[in-house]
């Protein structure tokens, strides 16, 4: 028995399904779930000793790699001035600063502690904001585990097959309006049929928890228009794509501007942090200025600010985004080299530092349906394949994946030669 196994079967005992989020159970893939002990760099080591180069960076937040030595020296900094006080400090001001320069249309941002609690925070304020209730999301697009916002969802209610979650009212859910991802005539139609009533459009700009589908074009600039014309507040949910795709985000590498954005994975870098933030004006409806209530015990912790303002500067160096990209791009590309030498059809596609590998006839995928009729059983021996070759992609096929800094050119040959060892398995 592996030390994974074991420990995996003492987990279970105490912690539903062993795990603490669900995609990491492996029901997507099956088998056993690895336990990891330590990690550095591009590399996970788990707990029977052996190394995988890794492609989730915990989710995302892992941008520069793993144990990054500035981020390890700022913690240590501030473990030593004292883990939290629940009260101001200066380095939430320099944080937000930071936040409003990388990301101009955030004029105010607050900080929350995850992604989910950005996008409920954010989903409450434009419905206070606008005195409407309606919300509008894309099927396969996930904001987090908040009510209404987990209809028909991606990611890990998509790997379990339970997009829309039992213990969600029927009367919350009502409100909730699923549109077609990239279908630019149905939001047209349903803004010019209830517009009036949508308080907002909440949507991933490169859709990332249905695999890797970027916005076609026009698609997001409609939304924009939508909105305008209706005054429902567009927000984009950049928990995935903030500070990934581009140092500005999605809304700078495709240029489109939101009235507020959702934060959570890089800001943080790894430690438990989200932020929203936005148009002044929607944004000064949030308490104490405003009657939108919203708060939180740990939200602002000086560990997690350190961490994330270190990871944030050390992203902003020049020349940053574009090798990361190059890495994401040579991976992507590689993969797509090695299924077609191999006669296995494969579809590739990705923005900046995220991508993604499908296994399908098709030459893109723009629409969920498409991601829905791809060869899951293809990938769960693909991805079981590469976990045996020491390379960890994450164990569902609706996860973009992830470059980091610290990927090397050797890990990447690696990786690749990987991939033509597995394929020719299938
Ligand atoms: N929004 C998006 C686009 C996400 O990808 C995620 C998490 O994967 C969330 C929101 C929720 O973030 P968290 O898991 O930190 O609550």
């Amino acid at each position: 028995m592996s030390q994974s196994e074991n420990l995996f079967a003492q987990a279970q005992k105490y912690i539903p399904g062993g795990v603490n989020s669900p995609v990491r159970a492996f029901r997507g893939v099956g088998g056993t779930p690895i336990f990891f002990n330590h990690a550095e760099g591009a590399y996970l080591y788990d707990e029977d000793g052996k190394r995988y180069i890794d492609y989730i960076g915990s989710w995302g937040p892992m941008i520069l790699g793993h144990s990054d030595p500035r981020i390890k020296a700022a913690l240590h900094a501030q473990v030593d001035l004292g883990v939290g006080y629940g009260a101001p400090t200066a380095i939430e001001t320099d944080m937000a600063k930071k936040v409003c320069e990388l990301v101009p249309s955030i004029e105010l941002v607050r900080m929350v502690n995850s992604g989910t609690e950005a996008t409920m925070s954010a989903v409450r304020l434009a419905r206070g904001y606008t005195g409407r209730d309606k919300i509008v999301k894309f099927e396969g697009c996930y904001h987090g585990h908040v009510d209404s916002l987990l209809v028909k969802a991606g990611s890990g209610a998509l790997t379990l097959g339970v997009p829309t979650s039992p213990g969600i009212p029927a009367s919350l859910a009502e409100h909730t309006l699923t549109l077609d991802y990239n279908d630019i005539d149905g939001v047209r139609e349903t803004f010019a049929q209830m517009g009036e009533q949508i308080a907002a459009i909440i949507v991933e700009p490169v859709a990332g928890n249905m695999n890797c589908i970027p916005p076609v074009p026009g698609f997001l600039e409609c939304l924009r228009e939508v909105c305008d014309a209706s005054g429902a507040v567009l927000i984009f949910d950049e928990v995935m794509t903030g500070f990934r795709v581009a140092l500005g985000g999605a809304q700078s590498y495709y240029g489109v501007t939101p009235d507020l954005t959702t934060l959570g994975k890089v800001i943080g870098g790894g430690l438990p942090v989200g932020a929203f933030g936005g148009k002044r004006e929607i944004m000064e409806y949030i308490a104490p200025l405003g009657p939108v209530y919203q708060a939180g015990t740990l939200s602002g912790n000086p560990l997690a600010m350190v961490a994330g303002l270190t990871s944030l500067n050390a992203i902003s160096e020049p020349g940053f985004h574009d090798a990361l990209a190059q890495k994401a791009a040579a991976v992507r590309d590689g993969l797509k080299a090695a299924a077609d030498k191999a006669g296995i059809p494969m579809a590739v596609q990705g923005a900046g530092g995220m991508f993604g590998f499908f296994f399908t006839e098709e030459s893109s995928i723009t629409r969920f349906d498409q991601v829905m009729a791809c060869d899951v059983e293809r990938f769960k021996a693909f991805f079981q394949g590469m976990l045996t070759e020491g390379v960890y992609l994450a164990p569902s096929a609706f996860e973009a994946s992830f470059a980091s800094a610290a990927l090397s050119e050797e890990d990447i040959a690696h990786t690749l030669k990987a991939a033509e060892k597995v394929f020719a398995t299938l």
